[in-house]
């Protein structure tokens, strides 16, 4: 038996009050990724349904995205994009808006990173309203990538995120759930 099985991610991710502001409930995962066998177990369940399906890139969002999204690359033996924040990409580069659970602001893509048709796996570390990975979704489709699925840590189901990425057709996998935020 691997040693990670018994591991329960959700007690290793902190909870910290009212951060970034009042009412908020931050899922902290930095807790989780400085455990050594709990980061492991994250990444090994994080692929587990994707082990066998052809996946040529994994895209992570930034920042805590790319994180898990380098490790889950490696382990699918393919590569990495990062999505990151407006004006942060070197290289010519295709946005799209999104709407935070405090905010507002721009992803972007490089253009010349992902092929017509191929296959990519969208990765971050927690879905809330949903509003990033669907504008995540939208920049992979932009430049015509074949997204096969999603995965995060963390789900807050009320925030209905991952009903929204349903709807986009995307297949959707998470490992953790929080209510009630
Ligand atoms: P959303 O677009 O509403 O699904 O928000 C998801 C993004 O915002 C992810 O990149 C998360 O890292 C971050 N995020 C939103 N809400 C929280 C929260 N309660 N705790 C930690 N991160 C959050």
């Amino acid at each position: 038996m691997s040693v990670t099985m018994d591991i329960d991610l959700k007690d290793l991710v902190r909870t910290i009050p009212d951060y970034p502001k009042p009412g908020i409930m931050f899922r902290d995962i930095t807790t989780l990724l400085s455990h050594a066998n709990g980061f492991r177990a994250c990444i090994e369940q994080l692929v587990a349904p994707f082990g066998d399906r052809r996946i040529e890139l994994v895209a992570g969002i930034e920042a805590r995205g790319f994180i898990l999204g380098g490790a889950v690359a490696d382990r699918l033996h393919c590569g990495f994009v990062p999505i990151r924040k407006k004006g942060k990409l070197p290289g010519k580069a295709i946005g799209q808006d999104y709407e935070l659970e405090y905010g507002i602001d721009v992803i972007e893509i490089h253009e010349d990173a992902i092929s017509v048709g191929q296959p990519v796996l969208l990765v971050d570390d927690l879905i809330a309203t949903g509003g990033t990975a669907e504008a995540a979704v939208k920049l992979l489709r932009k430049l015509r990538a074949d997204v096969i699925g999603a995965a995060f840590v963390i789900d807050l189901p009320d925030l209905g995120g991952l009903a929204r990425l349903r709807k986009l057709c995307i297949e959707c996998h998470t490992l953790v759930t929080f209510e009630g935020d």
